[in-house]
């Protein structure tokens, strides 16, 4: 069975209150929280985890939300020449989730082998009133889709036979995909945004790395809040807390520095993993 690297890269950052986050925890406490996708590498193939924000995303320096934003598809072509690649060694490319965030540079990898969750299409073609309102996902990835020459839509959880393992973890969308990863140190997963960062999952947490590398102070939640904390971009509650539990069973250890999350600035500032 093989043992990857993983390499977290730098596609940019949306600053915004924690709370945001997490239940209003934090409120105002506001981070340059990243844009982040993950490389990954055998030696023998080139794996890419999302692709950031498209730069159409981001209008007058504010994206999702309203918050500033920096990020766009050069971005994430810096962040792959930085590794020495460019969008044609990629090999293949998986999707916690196609939103805006995370599937910005889908149109860069035509030839790529691209993999997500059956039910993400389903959601990124019947978004909510509520996900349109905030423009989650893009209007253009569903045409950017149509120029894939190489796409697999996996239904559940799969194995794929090589150190890596695709769960199904619905709560934030419908088809939200963590990625199981064996190292030499491990097995690390990358949770997309379910959750966005590590304090829904560790809700006791009282220090959080930021870009600088510094650590700050953040409040820990009340007991009330139970094992998780949960945020407004959650559509599911009964579905995340299932996928909470399950990502709970799916890591080395259930410690945070497990846990590659879409949005943790410590992931970026780390940046190699096993
Ligand atoms: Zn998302």
């Amino acid at each position: 069975m093989n043992n990857w690297k993983i390499t977290c890269l730098f596609y940019g950052t949306l600053t915004a209150p924690k709370g945001i986050f997490c239940a209003g925890i934090d409120e105002d406490k506001v981070f340059p929280f990243v844009y982040s996708g993950f490389l990954l590498q055998d030696g023998k193939t080139n794996v890419l985890v999302d692709t950031g924000v498209h730069q159409d995303n981001i209008i007058d320096g504010k994206a999702w939300a309203g918050c500033p934003a920096v990020g766009g598809n050069r971005y994430v072509l810096d962040a792959l020449a930085a590794e020495g690649l460019k969008p044609g060694d990629i090999d293949v490319v998986m999707y916690t989730h196609l939103h805006n965030d995370h599937a910005g540079g889908l149109a860069l990898f035509p030839d790529a082998l691209t993999i997500f969750q059956k039910d993400e299409l389903t959601n990124l073609l019947n978004p909510l009133p509520s996900q349109k309102i905030r423009r989650d996902y893009d209007p253009r990835t569903p045409g950017d889709l149509k120029l894939l020459k190489n796409i697999r839509m996996v239904d559940g959880d799969f194995d794929m036979g090589n150190g890596l393992k695709l769960f199904k973890v619905p709560g934030h969308t419908l088809g939200g995909m963590a990625i199981q990863v064996k190292t030499e140190e491990g097995k690390y997963v990358i949770t997309g945004d379910m959750p966005h960062i590590a304090v829904s999952l560790f809700p006791k947490l009282e220090k959080m790395q930021v870009l600088d590398g510094s650590w700050v102070d953040i409040t820990p939640a009340p007991d009330i809040y139970g094992p998780y904390v949960f945020n407004g971009v959650i559509y599911d509650h009964y579905a995340a807390f299932d996928s909470f539990n399950k990502l709970s069973l799916l890591a080395e250890e259930f410690d945070p520095k497990w846990y590659l999350t879409g949005h943790d600035m410590w992931c970026v500032v780390k940046k190699h993993f096993g």
